[in-house]
């Protein structure tokens, strides 16, 4: 990789359509702000199936092991803040509104979490004058920027020590349709007083729930259900209340 200089322009075209990944209580907060959360939720198989075996450590860091049939899958679930079109802390001279207490995905913008995902200048939003001044963000194949680094690291450390919690609201919501990761997602637009209601619960009741029947994946087409059915997997059709399946082109 190239080295790299970047300098936020301010321009505030990541704050439109991006669907911003959220710590637990971010989501909590985005949902009391008059947000709305949405949920996606993808799984690989617990004997790899599903992830190259490069991504594992990382996807399992951030993944609880969940039953599924007669076999065993990691699941990951992701709060995300819905923003279709401007994000509604936008303010009307494209600046941040709630910007002291912004999300730290938000903070992060353009570097990637996954450390499996280079860094693309071409695929971010931001325009090509912010790639060409400011301070060295990525020297070698190393990022420099040590807060930068800092925020990350909270992050996907978020992303591990939520995940529990992640799935016992999602069970609560009866939340239960998982997609195959690489085949798709399976996403969900809960109603935000019930969410709210559950994650509340969850994180101050310390509510958890067992045994409440396990999961099932939504897949993109035959060859991959059938051989999901081999491994042992229960396959669904549709999930709980909004719900939505996005196919994937598999890569594996
Ligand atoms: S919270 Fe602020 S920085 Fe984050 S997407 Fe919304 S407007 Fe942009
Ligand atoms: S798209 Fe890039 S340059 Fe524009 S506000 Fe977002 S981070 Fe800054």
């Amino acid at each position: 990789m190239t080295d790299t200089r970047f300098a936020c322009t301010g321009c505030g075209k990541c704050c439109n359509d991006h669907h911003v990944p959220l710590t637990l209580s971010e989501a909590r907060q985005w949902a009391a702000d008059g947000g709305t959360v949405i949920v996606l939720v993808e799984a690989f198989l617990e004997n790899g199936y599903g992830v190259p075996a490069v991504h594992l450590e990382h996807a399992r860091r951030r993944s609880v092991l969940i039953s599924s049939g007669k076999t065993t899958a990691y699941i990951a679930i992701t709060f995300a803040a819905y923003n279709s079109g401007p994000c509604h802390n936008l303010r009307a001279d494209d600046l941040c509104g709630i910007y002291e207490r912004r999300p730290l995905v938000c903070r992060i913008y353009p570097m990637e979490i996954n450390p499996h995902i280079p860094l693309r200048p071409a695929a971010k939003d931001c325009p090509p004058n912010a790639w060409e001044e400011g301070p060295e963000l990525i020297v070698g194949s190393h990022l420099v920027d040590l807060e930068l680094k800092e925020l990350i690291e909270r992050s996907r450390q978020a992303d591990s020590e939520d995940i529990d919690a992640k799935e016992t609201i999602c069970a609560l919501l009866g939340i239960r349709t998982t997609a195959l990761k690489g085949d798709g997602f399976a996403t969900y637009l809960p109603d935000m007083q019930a969410f709210a209601e559950a994650a509340r619960q969850v994180c101050e009741e310390r509510v958890k729930v067992g045994g409440v029947g396990d999961w099932g994946f939504e897949l993109s087409g035959e060859a991959v259900t059938l051989q999901m059915l081999s491994e042992g997997a229960r396959t669904v059709q549709g999930g709980v209340g909004n719900y939505t399946f996005i196919p994937l082109q598999r890569v594996d």
